[in-house]
């Protein structure tokens, strides 16, 4: 491939020089030529239309004007010292005023000349005037690419204004090498899929994104340039699927046997919901295949992932394998072994913990059983990673997740064993589609969309502070019906002692309303002694206390049935996930419960939305959408990771459609042409030849 110009370094390019292209680098990113042909237009300006100086009003936005320029002054001195430009069409005049850069722009502007202005008009003194308008020649600008149609408008910074690369001069960067630059492109994609989804081809789509001519051309370009980004993501991870399941065998859990039997019939409490069995179906059917399943359960707080983890793991028991489920944190790595052990007990297997905090002679003991094969079921933290964790067999791993284990960290879990373990990632609270096909596009993805028979809706409030005694209210009534109550204030990164303080005062105020020997309240924070959070948190746990005060350690911890009122002080403070997992601390028992969000009075239209949908509606689904669509997927995430959500131009939260077309645009390729052999797919194989160079299997899969 002659690929001279795309790789050619910016400051080489006529006019740019060590220095501009050092900054280029810097502020942008930008470092060749390709890099500039892919740095997009964030919005245009449409230069189609112009103005007549008398239909000019207070409100007209940025507009231009063909006009003479009649007369140029500087006046002024020193601060005041400004350029005045009568400039007239055949309908008025107006004053174009720059008070910066007097002299230069004077020089360039002659008078009895025709040119275009273009700004946004200001009234000053009943007449019109722009200030620091764009001009230029009217004969040069009908002649420079993007001046007279739809105008790009990049982005630049104040750096790259100095060296005048602001969006005009990169717009006339990318116009001294766009031809050049263009011709040396080479479609990716092939020809069928251009064809089948109406596709514009990848040289005209770029040079249509930069210097569209009309709303129409830029539409399609648009489209082409994200599908082609989906498009490409979904294709390494569809391939990295594949030849997962070609490279890696899984155990094969042939049969049912008589320990999911026993439990199913002795020790279950409940009925499994329908969602819980066509789950359970999955992942029976993902064993029986002899290739290592990776499944993601996606199922909202409440919704029984742990049951469905256990059924698994108990499966993979009665084959002869061992099983772990790693979790975030310590205190969630606590509570799935208290409701594992609370399920199923210690007689019909045999389930142990692992953490950070475990003693030195009860870890040694442990690596010893589990090499033996005398422990079945292992949960813990992150601990399970660490080399001397050596299982006799493990068969399965269960990954309670909540977007903070990575790539890398299943990965090294799948080494554990000669034949890699089953993967199963649940998810704590559940993520918008498009992120889950393209952060775990690797992964099948089943949904426990029911919520367990019989549970009453949580009624969500949101107070204002004037309305405190109200909280205090509800609180003593639950209370005196016996339940338990959650007050949780927001954790302020910027200051731990800040945190400390909201609570304290929060616990003095508390005390007034609810005093000993009355009443019994909890305090945990971050900042207290792990023991001691323990303590406190057990007393809350065994109904000795009514009140449990806390910063948002909790949020991931404990589970008490007969909690029944959530309040989240300065609930406009934490994140719309966050809150819904909050609220997941209660409603766990059969009672009717509540939550409560205190606010301030003064609320941003975020807060204000994020609080109005906690009121509306408990689908934790439906809450990670409109979470998506506030804070974007990098947030969400946590990490920008690897470089999967590095998209140019699509957006995860509005290209929904385009997502699942170029999705399933992969899938269909696959099924044709599993191994790219046919003359049109080439270049795809050869694109993912090369990215298996760059980038190894475990970093994609
Ligand atoms: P999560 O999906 O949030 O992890 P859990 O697995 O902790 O949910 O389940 C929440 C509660 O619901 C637990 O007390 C669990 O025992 C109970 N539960 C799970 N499945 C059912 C069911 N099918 N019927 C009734 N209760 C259930
Ligand atoms: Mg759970």
């Amino acid at each position: 491939m002659q690929d001279s110009t795309l790789n050619m370094r910016l400051e080489f390019v006529k006019g740019v020089g060590p220095n501009r292209g050092e900054t280029l680098k810097k502020e942008l990113g930008l470092v060749t030529v390709g890099d500039l042909l892919t740095y997009y237009p964030f919005r245009y300006i449409d230069r189609t239309k112009f103005y007549k100086i008398n239909t000019l009003t207070p409100e007209t936005q940025y507009v231009q004007i063909i006009g003479r320029i009649i007369s140029k002054n500087i006046l002024g001195e020193k601060r005041t010292k400004r350029l005045v430009v009568a400039f007239k069409d055949d309908t008025g005049l107006i004053e174009l005023v720059w008070f910066q850069s007097i002299n230069w722009v004077s020089d360039q502007l002659v008078v009895g000349n025709a040119y275009i202005a273009f700004g946004k008009p200001t009234i000053f003194n009943g007449s019109f005037s722009f200030s620091h308008p764009e001009i230029e020649p009217y004969q040069s600008a009908k002649q420079s690419r993007g001046n007279l149609t739809l105008q790009p408008v990049y982005g630049s910074t104040e750096k790259l204004k100095k060296f005048n690369l602001d969006s005009k001069g990169l717009q006339r960067l990318t116009v001294s090498v766009l031809d050049q630059a263009l011709a040396q492109v080479e479609e990716n994609l092939p020809q069928l899929i251009l064809e089948k989804y109406s596709l514009p081809d990848r040289r005209s789509a770029l040079l249509n994104i930069h210097f569209p001519k009309d709303e129409t051309v830029l539409n399609s370009a648009t489209r082409r340039i994200k599908f082609e980004e989906l498009f490409f993501i979904q294709l390494q991870l569809l391939n990295a699927k594949k030849l997962r399941q070609q490279k890696f065998k899984g155990a094969l859990f042939a049969k049912v046997g008589e320990k999911v039997n026993k439990f199913y019939t002795e020790y279950l409490p409940f009925d499994l919901t329908n969602a819980q069995k066509r789950v359970i179906k999955e992942i029976r059917n993902d064993t029986q295949t002899g290739a290592q399943m990776n499944r993601l359960i996606q199922g909202d707080v409440g919704s029984g992932k742990t049951v469905v983890a256990l059924m698994s793991m108990l499966l993979a028991i009665d084959n002869g394998c061992q099983a772990c489920m790693m979790a975030p944190t310590e205190i969630l790595a606590r509570q799935h072994y208290a409701s594992i052990c609370e399920l199923i007990g210690n007689e019909l297997i045999t389930v142990s913990i692992l953490t950070g905090s475990t003693k030195k002679k009860d870890r040694i003991l442990l690596h010893q059983q589990l090499e033996e094969g005398a422990i079945d079921i292992l949960i813990g933290t992150h601990a399970l990673i660490e080399p001397k964790v050596i299982f006799k067999n493990l068969g399965l791993v269960v990954i309670d997740e909540q977007h903070r284990f990575g790539v890398e960290q299943r990965a090294k879990l799948w080494r554990k064993n000669f034949i890699p373990p089953h993967i199963l990632v649940m998810t704590a609270t559940p993520i918008p589609r498009t992120l889950a096909m393209t952060l775990y596009g690797d992964l099948d993805v089943s949904m426990i969309d029911e919520l367990p028979a019989g549970r009453k809706p949580i009624e969500t409030l949101h107070l204002y502070e004037s309305q405190r005694l109200r909280m205090f209210g509800l609180i003593k009534q639950e209370i005196a019906k016996g339940r338990q109550v959650y007050v949780v204030y927001p954790l302020i990164k910027e200051s731990e002692t800040l945190d400390l303080k909201f609570l304290e005062a929060g616990v003095e105020l508390l005390g007034f309303e609810f005093k000993r020997p009355d009443y019994q309240i909890s305090i945990v924070h971050g900042q207290m002694p792990n023991a001691d959070k323990q303590f406190e948190m057990q007393e809350f746990v065994e109904g000795k206390r009514n009140i449990m005060v806390a910063t948002t350690v909790i949020e991931v911890g404990v589970n008490v049935p007969n909690a029944s009122v959530m309040v989240i002080e300065n609930a406009e403070r934490f994140g719309l996930s966050q809150l819904h997992q909050l609220r997941g601390r209660v409603g766990r028992g059969a009672e009717h419960s509540f939550c409560i969000l205190m606010s301030g009075d003064k609320l941003s239209k975020e807060a204000r939305l994020r609080l109005d949908t906690m009121v509306k509606t408990n689908n934790g689904f439906e809450i990670s959408e409109i979470d998506l669509q506030l804070r974007g997927p990098g947030d969400i995430t946590g990490t920008q990771q690897s470089g999967v959500l590095n998209l140019k131009l699509a957006d995860l939260t509005k290209d929904q459609n385009i997502l699942i077309e170029a999705r399933k645009t992969v899938l269909e390729l696959f099924e044709n042409d599993p191994t790219l052999e046919k003359p049109e797919n080439i270049l795809l194989k050869t694109f993912l030849q090369q990215k298996s160079q760059g980038i190894s299997m475990d970093k994609i899969s």
